[in-house]
Formats: structure tokens, C-alpha cells, sequence
């Protein structure tokens, strides 16, 4: 029996639309439960339950809740490791591994308690400094090494793809799967946008297209940025690439380090918005910060099962 990506994958290349989930760290805020430390330690209960509504929502893939786990997280901090070692709390080394392990286990513990052995579990990994700073990208040795050290924690804990989200240059992407494919774990790669169709750093997408020849993410997605952004990156996308393509907005506006919500898309319109996605060949489909297990459902039921003309492989 092919394994359970193996099968995602398939659903893929048959045209199927997949449901990804909603916003975590938003909804975690949303609940009341704060958002630093990712809690997913020290608040087991809230993050399995923020998981099990997702999966209850139709999610046919749920993401981690480890967004900026990387060790340079904690690293960036401190002057450098001999004052983080002096000055900084004595686990903070061994801090990154332990989260991300902790995060991709609720993520299983939710499925096996929902009994829900198709749902695949997304690692989420955001790039290695901060996602909307693309100036702030480290060197490339330091990118390759650190991404391998990430992604294979991720692989480790169980994580069944690696899920790169709101990265802002092709260049970073291209370490991420470089890093992906030196582990072996399948990989998606979600682009925050600009409202022109444009990386955060001036790329353009034919230009992506072309810097990731070779080494394409078996999904190429656009999220965390507002609905008519990610309509105008699909729109754009779908000219230039052939591949499996998806997106999810966030709905309202960021608010360091919180989340502000606003009513700007409720479900169904969050729907109708997504529809349009579809329409354009989007064929995975979701929701970022912002959103909720109500939004996940609305697509759940109103979006076309395959997409109208499944050209796509
Ligand atoms: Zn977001």
C-alpha cells in the first residue's frame, strides 16, 4: 500500500482539490492561549484541539505549529553562542530540536485521536531570519547547513512534508528543497506576495520559475498575504507554470507579534475568493493567519471536488 503522501500526491495528479488548514499561531491568540514559546509543550490540550477542528473541518493536510524554530530564532538574540551560553537560559540550544519534535507530535496525537490515517502532516518552517525581511537572509553556507539541520528534525519527529511558508526569494526556496531533497522528505514551498504578483524582494514570477528549474516543490503555493494579493500571484503563476500551484490569504492585518482580526471575509466570501483560486488552476487550498476551522469548512463544502479542467500534473 503506497504510503500516505504517496497517496496525497496521486489525488494531486488526478486534479483533486486538497484542503490544507487554517491559521495556528492566530487562532491560538483567538483563543486566548498566547501565542510565544508555541506552547506546544506547555498548552498540549489547546494546540491538539486547534488540529482535531481543523481535521474535523475537512483538512486533508494540517501544519505544525513550529513557523520560526529554526536555531538562529534564538540565536539572533544574543551578540553570538559564547554570550547566548552566558547570558541566555540554559536549554536554549536544545530548545529548536525539542519544539519542533513536541509541535509535529500534537499534529499525530490530533489525527490518531480523530482517527484520521490520510491526513498528512505539513512541517511549517518559515526562512531562517525574519519571512518579510528578504535583505535579511543569511549567507548562503549558512543556509545550506541550517536548513539541513531544521528539515531533518522535522523528518525525524514524523512529519509526513516539509511545508516552507511566506518565504520572499527564490534563492531561499532553493536551499529549503535543495535541504528537502538531501533528507528525503517531499516538499511545498508557499511565497508571500506583494499586490503586484512579486516576491518581496523585486522577483518577478517568471523569474522564480526559472531560478527553481530542476528542483521544483511538488506544490507551489502564495500565502500570508491579503486575498486580492494571492488572486493576482495565482493569476500570474498560472501563466508561467504547469505544476500543481495553491494559495491561502491571511484575513486582517498583523499586528507585532499579535494578530488583529478583522470581518473583512467571513467564511463564504473567504469561499468565493478561493473558488476563483480554483478556477485558475489553484488546486491546494487553505487558510493563514487570521483564518479559522470556519473558513477551512466553508472550502470543505463549497469548493469543486477537481479542479474544472485537471490539466495539471
Ligand atoms: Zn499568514
Amino acid at each position: 500500500m503506497p504510503d500516505r503522501y504517496s497517496r496525497l500526491k496521486h489525488r494531486l495528479g488526478c486534479g483533486e482539490i486538497v484542503i490544507l488548514d487554517g491559521g495556528i499561531g492566530s487562532e491560538m491568540l483567538r483563543r486566548g492561549v498566547t501565542w510565544e514559546g508555541h506552547k506546544v509543550e506547555s498548552e498540549p490540550d489547546a494546540i491538539r484541539a486547534i488540529h482535531a477542528d481543523y481535521i474535523r473541518a475537512g483538512a486533508d493536510v494540517i501544519t505544525t505549529n513550529t513557523f520560526q524554530l529554526a536555531r538562529r530564532s534564538y540565536m539572533n538574540h544574543f551578540a553570538d553562542l559564547d554570550h547566548m551560553r552566558r547570558v541566555g537560559a540554559s536549554d536554549l540550544e536544545t530548545r529548536p530540536p525539542l519544539l519542533i519534535r513536541e509541535g509535529v507530535k500534537r499534529a499525530i496525537e490530533a489525527r490518531d485521536q480523530a482517527g484520521a490515517a490520510d491526513v498528512s502532516i505539513a512541517g511549517s518552517m518559515t526562512t531562517l531570519d525574519w519571512c518579510f525581511r528578504p535583505d535579511m537572509a543569511p549567507s548562503e553556507s549558512d543556509m545550506r547547513g541550517e536548513y539541513r539541520e531544521t528539515v531533518e528534525w522535522f523528518k525525524d519527529a514524523g512529519a509526513d512534508l516539509m511545508l516552507f511558508e511566506t518565504f520572499n526569494s527564490s534563492k531561499e526556496a532553493r536551499m529549503a528543497l535543495e535541504a528537502a531533497r538531501e533528507v528525503g522528505i517531499p516538499a511545498w514551498v508557499g511565497f508571500v506576495c506583494d499586490n503586484r504578483g512579486r516576491m518581496l524582494n523585486g522577483e518577478t514570477l517568471p523569474e522564480v520559475v526559472r531560478a527553481l528549474a530542476g528542483i521544483e516543490p511538488d506544490v507551489l503555493l502564495f500565502n500570508c498575504a491579503p486575498v486580492p494579493d494571492i488572486t493576482s500571484a495565482l493569476g500570474e503563476i498560472s501563466k508561467v507554470y504547469k505544476r500543481p500551484t495553491g494559495g491561502y490569504a491571511h484575513v486582517g492585518r498583523f499586528d507585532p507579534p499579535d494578530w488583529m482580526f478583522t470581518d473583512e471575509y467571513p467564511p463564504d466570501e473567504y469561499l468565493a475568493a478561493a473558488r476563483e483560486w480554483a478556477s485558475m488552476g489553484a488546486q491546494v487550498l487553505g487558510g493563514c493567519c487570521g483564518t479559522t476551522p470556519m473558513h477551512i469548512e466553508a472550502l470543505k463544502k463549497g469548493l469543486p471536488r477537481t479542479l474544472a479542467s485537471s490539466s495539471k500534473r
